[in-house]
């Protein structure tokens, strides 16, 4: 077909509510991907942090073609090996005990939600409130774009559920003024991805612990974009000294077939019993193979230790570019592969630019290169990435 035609059907028939780039993808092949007139291009957004193993992956694809030829599907009403092994898995590589699985990353936060009101509410009936930070990200639903501190998101869709509140993201005093007996979680990322690739003080979340603690309220850390190998660690809070009472999980868990978790603590998900939550396709078989064979290649492969080593380049080689664009970078920040580079304006001109060069990047609060690329990269996928990003800075008019 042609793009033409593509673009047109999608104006007709979709919902207009993305601004796409001018680009119809049809395939991909480890850290590249191709679009419909056979053009290659490296892939450093990796469908926002989603394709860890990249593109085709032949243990996934192999997992996931396997498990579509026995049962993509059957309902929680039955037991499956796939999801009770990747229950077990998660809560061993988690530290933390109960496992729910959904289909996304806005229902993994819905869902620690509601567990984190019900063990409130278990305590006080108005042990409900939700502190949650500015500049946060945490999904579409009406409750987590409440959570999500940005009105951008939620404009429009008032009235918006009751007992969220909002402060200052990586500000102590703000989020100790704004707790009290009533506040039953705060929910944070752990490096705010959608918000700019911001990266808290060393301390923050030690004193976040030790404020959730003194207040009795559960610490939720959304990883949904952190988590799975993303920072060199399986779970960001592994670099804080701190451990949360529920974790959420999505984007990267399956590689690209939708999914989303939470896990608690036993404590926590003691708080629900029969019938309290559910989901039709959550957990199903397919997806839950799919993310059996991601962490298993992350582990057989090595990629924690690659998204760190690699991280560390990819940095390197960015704050050298801040170096010879002094006015157009002003910073580098990232721990592995969750890289951001703010900008002294603007930075959709020039995505649009490096994509015209065969370079796939993302930019992200209006002026924040964000490079989340595939954990399987080689030092050399990142030198071609830069090679393009270089020769397009030269192109910025000051
Ligand atoms: C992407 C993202 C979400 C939302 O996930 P969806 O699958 O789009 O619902 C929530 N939290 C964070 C931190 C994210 O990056």
């Amino acid at each position: 077909m042609d793009k033409q035609m593509v673009f047109d059907m999608h104006r007709n028939y979709y919902m207009p509510v993305f601004a796409r780039y001018s680009l119809v993808l049809t395939h991909g092949q480890g850290p590249y991907v191709y679009d419909s007139e056979g053009k290659k291009y490296i892939d450093f957004l990796a469908g926002i942090a989603v394709n860890v193993l990249g593109h085709a992956h032949p243990k996934l694809v192999a997992a996931i073609a396997d498990q579509a030829g026995k049962m993509i599907h059957c309902s929680n009403l039955y037991y499956t090996e796939a999801q009770a092994t990747l229950a077990k898995t998660l809560a061993h590589l988690s530290g933390l005990d109960k496992v729910f699985i959904g289909n996304s990353g806005a229902e993994a936060n819905e869902g620690a939600i509601k567990l984190a009101r019900k063990y409130g509410k278990a305590v006080s009936q108005d042990k409900v409130e939700i502190i949650t930070a500015e500049h946060s990200f945490h999904g579409r639903t009406l409750a987590t774009l409440t959570a999500t501190a940005q009105p951008k998101y939620q404009h429009g869709y008032e009235p918006l559920p009751g007992g969220f509140r909002h402060v200052p993201f990586n500000d102590v005093a703000a989020l100790a003024a704004a707790m009290s007996d009533k506040t039953c979680a705060v929910m944070l990322e752990p490096i705010q991805g959608e918000g700019g690739v911001n990266i808290p003080d060393k301390d923050y979340f030690a004193e976040v612990r030790r404020l959730c603690d003194k207040f009795g309220a559960l610490l939720i850390l959304d990883e949904i974009q952190t988590g799975i190998g993303r920072t060199g660690k399986m779970f960001a809070y592994e670099h804080l000294g701190v451990k949360p009472d529920i974790v959420t999980l999505a984007k990267g868990l399956a590689g690209g077939v939708p999914i989303g978790a939470f896990i608690a603590s036993d404590k926590v998900a003691a708080a629900f019993g029969p019938g309290d939550h559910g989901s039709t396709f959550g957990g199903n078989p397919l997806a839950c193979a799919a993310a059996n064979a991601v962490l298993k290649v992350i582990d057989d492969e090595g990629l924690l230790g690659n998204a760190g080593t690699l991280g560390e380049y990819l940095v390197t080689k960015l704050k050298a570019l801040k170096d010879k664009y002094p006015d157009i970078i002003s910073q580098v920040r990232g721990q592995g592969l969750i890289v951001g580079v703010k900008l002294t304006r603007p930075g959709r001109d020039i995505v649009n630019k490096c994509m015209e060069q065969g370079a796939i990047i993302n930019c992200t609060a209006g002026d924040v290169l964000r490079f989340v690329p595939p954990l399987i990269i080689t030092a050399g996928h990142v030198d071609e990435m830069i090679a393009i990003l270089d020769r397009t800075l030269a192109t910025v008019q000051l």
